[in-house]
C-alpha cells in the first residue's frame, strides 16, 4: 500500500466501523484521529542518547533535559522507538496493546529492576506501521517483547505518566546501510499522523572502555569522534555520518558494534532536509559515552 491507499484503507475502516462504534469507541477513537491528518502538525523526529541504566533512576542535568524536551514538544498520539536493545531477524514491531517492561540488565540496583513503565501499546499504530512500511515486510510481535530500557530510560523522564502509547521497532544487525534508510525513509509519513519517532542508542558506545565514575574524563578519542559528529550533524551530512564513521580510528573505538549506532540511520532517514536541527543535550558520559541527543523539527513557516 502506498499511503493514499493506507488513508482510503483507514477510512474505510473507520466507515465500517461507525455502526459498531457502541461497541468498539477505543478502536473507533484512533481510526478517527489517524486518517484526519490535518488536526496534527508534522512532529519532529528524536534521537536519544540513552547510556547507563542509572540514568533511569537519577535526577542530573541530562534528565532535567529529557523532561523539558518532552514538555516542549507537541503532544504525540504515539511513540514509535528503535532502541538499541531489540535486536532480531528481520525486523519486527511490537504490536500488544499492553507491553511489558523489560529489565534487560544486569548487576544494577534493586530500584531499577522495581521501575515499571506502563504505557499502553497500540496494535492500530502497528498496523498503520507495517502498512507504511512496504519493503521490507514489518513482522508483529504480539508477545516476545514489550519495552525494553532504551525506551522506558528514556520515556520516563519525557513523559513520566505514561499515558501515550509506546512501540517498538526491532534492529537486524545483518543488513546493510540501505536496508535501514528504507525503512526510515518510509516510517517518515508517520511524522503526519502524529507519532514521534525516536531513535535511542549512543553515538559513542564502548563498554571496554568505560570509566564508572559518569563525570570521569573522556577519552581523547571519544571526545573527537563526539566532535565530527556534532559537525557532519550541522552539515546534515547524512551520508558521511551513516556511511563514514568507520574511516577513522576515533570512529572505530567509538562504534566497536553497531547496535547503539544504528538507530541514528532510521532518524536522518525520516528527517526532512528543511527540518531544523536543534542539539537537545550533549555530554559524555562514563569516559566513553556520547549521551548526545537532537531533534530535527519541521521548520517554522
Ligand atoms: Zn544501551
Amino acid at each position: 500500500m502506498n499511503r493514499r491507499q493506507v488513508l482510503l484503507a483507514l477510512t474505510t475502516a473507520t466507515a465500517g466501523g461507525l455502526a459498531l462504534g457502541t461497541f468498539f469507541p477505543r478502536r473507533l477513537d484512533m481510526f478517527d484521529q489517524l486518517k484526519s491528518g490535518t488536526p496534527t502538525q508534522r512532529m519532529p523526529v528524536l534521537f536519544v542518547g540513552h547510556g547507563s541504566p542509572m540514568n533511569a533512576i537519577d535526577t542530573n542535568p541530562y534528565t532535567l533535559a529529557l523532561n523539558q524536551l518532552g514538555n516542549q514538544l507537541p503532544r504525540p498520539r504515539a511513540i514509535l522507538v528503535i532502541s538499541a536493545h531489540w535486536m532480531t531477524d528481520g525486523t519486527w514491531v511490537t504490536e500488544m496493546p499492553k507491553p511489558k517492561t523489560i529489565h534487560d540488565f544486569y548487576g544494577f540496583p534493586k530500584e531499577l529492576f522495581d521501575i515499571q513503565y506502563p504505557a499502553p501499546g497500540s496494535p492500530e499504530i502497528a498496523k498503520l506501521i507495517q502498512d507504511s512500511v512496504q519493503s521490507p515486510p514489518i513482522q508483529g510481535d504480539s508477545e516476545s517483547w514489550g519495552l525494553d530500557h532504551g525506551t522506558w530510560a528514556v520515556l520516563r523522564h519525557m513523559y513520566p505518566q505514561a499515558d501515550i502509547p509506546v512501540l517498538q521497532l526491532s534492529l537486524d544487525l545483518k543488513q546493510p546501510a540501505e536496508y535501514h534508510i528504507q525503512i526510515g525513509r518510509q516510517l517518515s509519513q508517520l511524522r503526519d499522523h502524529g507519532v514521534l519517532i525516536l531513535g535511542s542508542g549512543n553515538l559513542v558506545h564502548n563498554l571496554r572502555s568505560i570509566r564508572w565514575e559518569p563525570r570521569a574524563p573522556a577519552h581523547d578519542w571519544a571526545l573527537e569522534f563526539d566532535e565530527w559528529l556534532k559537525a557532519k550533524l550541522i552539515d546534515r551530512d547524512s551520508s558521511a555520518l551513516m556511511n563514514d564513521f568507520h574511516k577513522t580510528q576515533a570512529g572505530r573505538l567509538s562504534i566497536p558494534s553497531l547496535d547503539h549506532y544504528l538507530p541514528l540511520h532510521y532518524i536522518l532517514s525520516a528527517a526532512d532536509p528543511k527540518d531544523e536541527l536543534k542539539f537537545e543535550y550533549e555530554e559524555i558520559q562514563n569516559a566513553s559515552i556520547s549521551m548526545r541527543s537532537f531533534s530535527l523539527r519541521p521548520a517554522r513557516s
